[in-house]
Parts: structure tokens; C-alpha cells; sequence
């Protein structure tokens, strides 16, 4: 790939080019509310937070306004529990506790989708309590493979579109819709190229920078991540996983940088994800014709998170992200509380277990409490994984000897 000086010379990349690039999209994972502040003042435009990957970004850049994925942050979450009951997740009760505290006071609004009753419930305590200037609900059906489910949302996608051009004073603009339609495309379509080269070891990169990525992603302007991540994909560097073992992350959200770097110190190597921050979103590609019917038919049919029907969806996106990339076995990533992984827990186990694939589940907060315990486990999961490993490379030489 090659770049751009802008007097029209073109420049061959560097190595030093990679290694920025990768280092730009660290410090942004690092800090995204930092960086949001730094585009809203650079920019001028106002932003609107959303905290589930059913609500299309799109929308809310329409209206020339700067999206945002609020991610947690891993802190205390002690102001959110005067609000909210001890068993919302701990994801849900992060992100009011966020909002609570003002670390998200550069928000001039928050959408929420139907999404899970954690959620919900932030959503209300938001709303009650003025959290932003604006704050509003997609209507979100739980179908999501049937005609009258794509209508249905793309009538509320311009419904909850008008509503926040009137609260916030920012029209619609239909062209600028079809942009950020394409940006988005473009942004997410890299995204997925630069998985395909991960998981087909074309691509060094180790799973704590690739999750680093993903939360670059919804952080960052579109086509600036994009020429930050075509960058780094042009001169990776040297990000050598060793002898360590691949094995697919599965779960919700997982912001938690830090802690998937304690996941790949026990001897893991994180090669690909079943993330609804990942491999669950990245897929998605919106279609030309009516953009709203577009947008609703792309996000409606992506690969679903554990609280849309139907199940089996998920588990063969799964599937298909542990052949892809021979992964060894799969880690599930269990948020606490988190009722609707709790229940497909079980559904994806025996599909995987079907397939002859191992799996092991870890339960936590995204915190670094409990993390000795999560390290000895992992440690077993990866010797169990070497001892099969073993016993397939001895069958392939007593086969091979016959
Ligand atoms: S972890 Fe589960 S319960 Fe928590 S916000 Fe995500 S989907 Fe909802």
C-alpha cells in the first residue's frame, strides 16, 4: 500500500509509519473519551453517545454529529449503585456510573436501544436524571429476520432521527447520511480484512493491540481510522505470537485492554473474536437503495448478540471464526449478571462441545479483581489445549508411519 504526500508523489510506507500508526490507535484505546474531547474541539460538532452495537452510528453522524461507543473504563462503580440494583452487570452500571461522575459530560446526547434490561434500566435512571441535554430510545424489535422487523425499524430509525434534529438543532441531511454510510463501510470492511489477515497468520498482531482496534473504532472519525489502520496493515510491526496457542475470545463487549493482555501472558493468543464490539459488528456492510431500509436490514441481520433470536446464528459465526482461524479452542467471556449470555452459555457449549472444539468459561467484571484466579485457569486451559495438540500430532505420525 502506498501513501499520499498530497502534492500528488506518492511515498512508499514506512516501518516507522506502521509502529505510529499502531501507537496512535493504542493511545486512543486508552483514553477514547480523551480523544473525543480532542475531535469535538478540533471539530466543533457536538456527539452523542450510544452504548450497544444495534444502533447504527450512521444515524447520529447524519446530523453532523460525532458518534461515540461509550466503553467501560474498569473503575468503581459506587456512584451507580445508589441508582441501580447490585445485579445489573457491572457493564451497565460502569457506563452510568461514567455518566454520574461527569466523565462524560462532552456528551451533548445518548441513544439507547432495546437491548437488555440492564441497559434498559440505564437508560431510565438517564433519562429521570437528565444525564445529557438529549436522550432518547430506539424502539428495537427482538425478531430480526422477517420483512415486517426491517420496516418496522427503519420507520423508528427516522422517527428517533427527527426527534434528535429538533433536541439538538441538527437537521437530517440525507446526502450526509449516504456518507457516513460509506465511511462506515469502508472503516468496517477494512476492520475485517485486517481480522482475515490475523486469523489467516498473514498479519503478527497480538490480541490485546487487535482489541485496542476495535475500541479505536467507534472512537475515532471514520476515514481517519481507516487511514490509521490501512497504515498499520501496511507495516505491521513485528508482533510474533510464538509458540503461543490460538484460541477465539467470545462474549459481549470487552473493553478491557489490560485484561486481555492477561489472557495472552498465560501462554493464549486471542487470533480472533466473537465480540459484539468485533467480529459481530465489522461484519456488517449497508446496502445501497433506501438507506434507512439499508441500515435497518444490515444491522438487523448481523451476526446476533445473545439477546436477538435466533440463537443458532450465533453459534455458527462462532464456528465459522474458530475454522477460520484453526483456533485451538474458544475462551467465553461471561460479564456477571449478564442474563441473556448466561442463557445461550449453555446452547454454545454443546454446539462446540458437538464439533469437538474446547471451551472454557470464564465469569468476571472486566476488573482486575479476581485476576489470579483467572490466570490459573487459563494456564490449565492452555495445557489441556498442548495435550490435545500432542495427541493429534501423535495420531498424525502413527498414520503416517502405517
Ligand atoms: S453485558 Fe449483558 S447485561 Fe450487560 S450491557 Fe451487555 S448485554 Fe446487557
Amino acid at each position: 500500500m502506498r501513501s499520499s504526500l498530497g502534492d500528488g508523489v506518492l511515498a512508499a510506507p514506512s516501518a516507522e509509519a506502521g509502529a505510529r500508526a499502531l501507537e496512535r490507535l493504542r493511545r486512543v484505546a486508552a483514553d477514547p473519551r480523551a480523544e473525543l474531547r480532542r475531535i469535538k474541539e478540533r471539530t466543533g460538532l457536538m456527539a452523542v453517545g450510544y452504548f450497544d452495537t444495534y444502533l447504527p452510528p450512521e444515524l447520529i453522524a447524519a446530523h453532523g454529529v460525532l458518534p461515540f461507543r461509550v466503553p467501560t473504563n474498569g473503575h468503581d462503580d459506587t456512584r451507580a449503585m445508589e441508582y441501580i440494583q447490585g445485579f445489573a452487570c457491572p457493564a451497565s452500571r460502569n457506563v452510568l456510573d461514567q455518566a454520574l461522575r461527569g466523565d462524560l459530560d462532552m456528551l451533548d446526547g445518548a441513544l439507547f436501544t432495546r437491548y437488555c434490561d440492564s441497559l434498559r434500566g440505564v437508560f431510565a435512571v438517564w433519562d429521570s436524571e437528565k444525564l445529557t441535554p438529549y436522550v432518547d430510545f430506539v424502539r428495537y424489535p427482538t425478531v430480526t429476520h422477517t420483512q415486517a422487523a426491517v420496516d418496522y425499524l427503519a420507520e423508528e430509525l427516522q422517527e428517533v432521527s427527527w426527534r434528535m434534529a429538533g433536541a439538538l438543532g441538527a437537521p437530517i441531511d440525507e446526502h450526509r447520511l449516504r456518507e457516513a454510510i460509506d465511511a462506515g463501510n469502508r472503516a468496517r470492511a477494512l476492520l475485517a480484512e485486517f481480522a482475515r489477515q490475523r486469523a489467516a497468520r498473514e498479519l503478527a498482531v497480538p490480541g490485546a493491540d487487535a482489541l485496542a482496534v476495535l475500541i479505536a473504532f467507534t472512537t475515532m472519525l471514520p476515514d481517519e481510522f481507516t487511514q490509521a489502520l490501512a497504515a498499520l496493515m501496511a507495516q505491521p510491526p513485528a508482533g510474533e505470537p510464538g509458540d503461543a496457542v490460538p484460541v477465539v475470545l467470545s462474549g459481549v463487549t470487552f473493553d478491557n485492554i489490560d485484561l486481555a493482555r492477561t489472557f495472552e501472558d498465560t501462554g493464549l493468543y486471542l487470533i480472533a473474536d466473537d465480540l459484539s464490539t468485533g467480529s459481530r459488528l465489522y461484519t456488517v456492510q449497508v446496502g445501497d437503495g433506501d438507506p434507512w431500509q439499508a441500515l435497518a436490514r444490515a444491522y438487523l441481520t448481523k451476526p446476533p448478540c445473545s439477546v436477538k433470536e435466533p440463537s443458532a446464528a450465533r453459534a455458527d459465526h462462532l464456528l465459522a471464526q474458530v475454522g477460520a482461524s484453526g483456533a485451538a479452542g474458544v475462551v467465553f467471556y461471561l460479564t456477571r449478571f449478564c442474563d441473556t449470555e448466561q442463557v445461550e452459555w449453555p446452547f454454545l457449549r454443546d454446539r462446540l462441545a458437538a464439533e469437538g472444539i474446547p471451551v472454557v468459561l470464564i465469569e468476571g467484571e472486566h476488573r482486575a479483581a479476581g485476576l489470579e484466579q483467572v490466570r490459573t485457569r487459563l494456564e490449565a486451559f492452555r495445557e489441556q489445549l498442548e495435550a490435545l495438540a500432542e495427541v493429534d500430532d501423535g495420531e498424525g505420525q502413527d498414520g503416517g508411519s502405517e
